[in-house]
């Protein structure tokens, strides 16, 4: 079966019907971006920065912070790289920062949130980021943002560092393009706002699911009772997409399910067009994609999820139907 998603390497996800579909990887360490042209990656669609502090003895200064940004960038060669800021705190503690007691650390101080309130943290990255794409084209996007305020003020804090840069002469990217995460429900009632403002959106869905049903990602007991094939899960995604495509506003998932064959035909069908994900999953997703006629899914698949039938598992149909073609 390697040898099978390997000759799909080159050939584009395109559905029998037609669809192109961009297929993206995620990565966290150096090692991981070899991957790229093995399994024919477009884009490293999320590069998790954080895996860099979790593995370092203390906190890793701006120069190896740049260095590691650097060496990524090389080692894509051409395909885009998107970088996410620090996304600590919650389940990604780092053994060399004070531990703060939470009494809910998924809903505490995290990602983005730490970003603002020490800006001098989240500066000195930024920093390196735009030193290490010089001349290149950059794309960096925050997680966890719940408002559309604190991309505002992400977005100001990145520029005033382009800003500094090039009046110390530095060469900055040739390009910047800023984007988020959207992965905190309250998003989803800014959508119209965040669209208008951002250059891309990225749907980190094991965030976004998890906050949706109130069911921690990580404990069995809870996750396993909520299923991303539902028709509420399905909605809320489907209207990150429709809003992005009003405002043509480039859109992609990385969350793990986009990397799940039956997940991604889905995400298909309510209108994505790029799916990150972890890079063993690209073979077997493409082949996926390259087996269905998306017009006959979505066929299959939006009445179920514009009419809600709580005896129904979305699920055992798609499965079904896959099955079948
Ligand atoms: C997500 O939340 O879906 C995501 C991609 O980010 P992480 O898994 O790193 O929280
Ligand atoms: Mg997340």
């Amino acid at each position: 079966r390697r040898e099978q998603f390997h000759k799909l390497r080159d050939v584009p996800a395109l559905t029998r019907d037609g669809v192109e579909i961009g297929l993206h990887m995620n990565a966290g360490l150096l090692i991981d971006c070899q991957h790229a042209s093995e399994v024919g990656a477009q884009s490293i669609g999320l590069f998790r920065t954080e895996l860099q502090f979790m593995v370092a003895p203390s906190f890793p200064r701006q120069s190896q912070q740049y260095s590691l940004y650097k060496r990524v960038l090389d080692a894509v060669g051409d395909i885009p790289v998107t970088f996410r800021t620090l996304d600590i705190g919650s389940d990604k503690v780092l053994p060399y920062m004070t531990k703060v007691e939470e009494e809910n650390p998924a809903l505490g101080w995290r990602a983005i949130r730490i970003g603002l309130d020490r800006p001098g943290l989240l500066r000195m990255q930024l920093r390196a980021m735009l030193r290490a794409a010089e001349g290149r084209a950059l794309r960096i996007m925050f997680p966890m943002v719940a408002k559309v305020g604190e991309f505002v003020a992400a977005r100001e804090i990145c520029l005033r560092e382009v800003e500094f840069l090039r009046q110390h002469d530095y060469r900055t990217p040739c390009e910047l393009k800023l984007g988020v995460m959207v992965e905190v429900p309250s998003l989803l009632w800014q959508l119209d706002e965040i669209c208008q403002l951002v250059d891309f959106l990225s749907v980190g869905s094991n965030d976004l699911t998890q906050y949706l049903f109130a069911a921690d990602r990580d404990n069995k007991r809870v996750s396993a009772r909520y299923d991303d094939l539902s028709a509420p899960n399905l909605r809320a995604l489907k209207s990150i997409v429709d809003a992005a495509a009003r405002y043509g506003t480039p859109v992609t998932l990385c969350g793990e399910m986009g990397g799940r064959p039956l997940e991604a035909l889905a995400l298909a069908a309510i209108g994505f067009r790029g799916l990150s994900m972890t890079p063993s999953a690209i073979g077997p997703v493409k082949a996926a994609i390259r087996a269905v006629d998306l017009g006959a899914l979505r066929a299959v698949l939006m009445p179920m999820i514009e009419r809600l039938d709580h005896s129904v598992s979305i699920r055992q149909e798609l499965q079904a139907f896959a099955d079948a073609n």
